[in-house]
């Protein structure tokens, strides 16, 4: 058997690993081809493939695009959730992203206003940090006594709330845990529990 040199075996084993990459690709459109997308429509578009975030039911989807425009979205048809189907908000989705209304940027509306103005990220991220900052320093509990006069450490803020998004990943929702864990925050919830 001849023998591979460390350079040839390391280029060996990257063209294996990209054509198993590629053929796993390919195989994995081909299964989830979908015959109900219109071939007018989506002649030449580019396809991706990703999960509905808009509720945590989490279904395949299929996304068609053409340069920054979507132009199909479609189930997965070998999704083990949704089996190729779509309700009506994830089949929308592509009408939030194309949509000229969608908000891209940060709004505020000052004491005694009437109006929202828009504010640059930085702005808007500093606001929120501080405002954070002045409601656990005025509402952070560091011990409670019990009925029995024991006193016990507990460490927590009593006035705030924190809600989890739909819009969240797994990875980004353990982030969010710890987030709260490490202000304080008792009370925090996930949109999926309401
Ligand atoms: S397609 Fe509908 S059910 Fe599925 S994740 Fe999106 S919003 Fe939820």
């Amino acid at each position: 058997m001849p023998k591979l040199t460390r350079r040839q075996f390391f280029k060996f084993t990257a063209a294996s690993v990209a054509a198993s990459y590629l053929a796993e690709k390919q195989a994995f459109a081909k299964d989830n081809e979908n015959d109900k997308t219109y071939p007018l429509m989506t002649a030449g578009a580019a396809t991706s493939y990703g999960i509905c975030h808009f509720c945590s039911v989490g279904c395949g989807i299929e996304i068609k695009t053409k340069g920054n425009e979507i132009v199909s979205t479609e189930g997965l048809k070998n999704h083990p959730i949704n089996e190729g189907a779509l309700c009506p908000k994830g089949r929308s989705l592509k009408e939030m992203h194309n949509s000229k209304l969608r908000l891209t940027y940060p709004l505020v509306r000052k004491p005694g206003s009437d109006k929202w103005e828009p504010i640059s990220w930085e702005d808007a991220i500093s606001k929120i940090a501080n405002k954070i900052k002045e409601v656990r320093d005025n509402t952070f509990e560091k011990t409670i006594t019990t009925k029995d006069g024991k006193v016990v450490k507990v460490n927590r803020v009593n006035g705030m709330f924190s809600l989890g998004s739909a819009e969240i990943d797994n990875e980004e929702a353990y982030l969010y845990t710890k987030f709260n864990r490490a202000l304080g925050v008792q009370y925090y919830t996930h949109q999926a529990e309401i």
